[in-house]
């Protein structure tokens, strides 16, 4: 045997391991389609700080790892799947309301623009929003987190956008900021001030994008944004037809990419 790899910290009884790597020794293929998991069954890690050092067969364990032999260095899996932390692209994470009954309207018959005519739909969060205060949007951004690590993921990006007014979209900027210092959960905020346009301007929607880029945006990101809005397309998904009408800004990726550099809020 050559020398034991040395380890602080050790899981062990994996039932699966989803190594993620098809070629990983003493891997199996698992189930059509399970191929690319690499699969190890009856498998266990060894940590040094927060690196992994060794992934194998239980079994290999002992004759592997030179490392802690009890609790609370040696964790026992109890039989249960490791798998690498999900990555969520797209959640809404600071936001205040909740849209359930709009659902049993639904299943009920209600159209989505009688809900919205009734006072519901995203204007109803929008409205819950701009009123909550960072410490009531932080407490329900930090349920929604913990709801999201139980399932396994680890990195999301969070979308503002029920805001929409300059003011209610920073503290929900603010906020995810915060969350993202406090807890282990990786947040990658990002600004949706597009995602609709606010009751008060349904009416007048250019205004609205003038707000968003002369007054949301700094100042730069605005200009860039304005030319690609001038140059680009601009359109409205549905329109007048469609209640929850979509910003689109259609343009080539070297555009976006430019657009989207700099609005990056981290
Ligand atoms: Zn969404």
């Amino acid at each position: 045997m050559g020398t034991k790899i040395h380890a602080d910290r050790v899981i062990w009884n994996v039932g699966q391991l989803l190594t993620m790597n098809p070629s990983q020794p003493g891997s199996e293929a698992g189930l059509p389609g399970q191929a690319g998991l690499g699969i190890v069954t009856r498998a266990a890690l060894a940590f040094k700080g927060d690196r992994l050092v060794w992934i194998g067969k239980d079994r290999d364990l002992a004759g592997s790892v030179e490392g802690p032999a009890a609790e609370p260095q040696t964790l026992d899996a109890g039989g249960r799947v490791a798998l690498p932390g999900l990555v969520d692209c797209h959640t809404h994470l600071v936001f205040a309301g909740s849209r359930p009954q709009e659902f049993a309207g639904r299943l009920a018959g209600s159209s989505y623009e009688e809900i919205l005519a009734a006072g519901g739909g995203i204007h109803s969060t929008v409205a819950a929003t701009r009123t909550a205060s960072e410490e009531q949007l932080a407490a329900l951004g930090r349920r929604r987190l913990r709801l999201f690590l139980e399932h396994g993921v680890t990195t999301l990006e969070a979308k503002s956008g029920y805001g929409l007014d300059t003011a209610s979209e920073l503290k929900i900027l603010r906020v995810a900021k915060a969350l993202k210092r406090e807890q282990p959960v990786e947040i990658v905020s990002t600004f949706l001030g597009a995602h609709t346009v606010p009751r008060e301007y349904s009416k007048d929607r250019d205004t609205y994008l003038d707000l968003l880029i002369g007054e949301m945006l700094p100042g730069g990101v605005g200009g860039v944004l304005r030319r690609v809005l001038r140059t680009g397309r601009l359109h409205a998904r549905g329109g007048t037809a469609h209640p929850r009408a979509r910003l689109e800004i259609g343009h080539g990726p070297q555009a976006a990419r430019r657009t989207a550099q700099p609005l990056r809020i981290d």
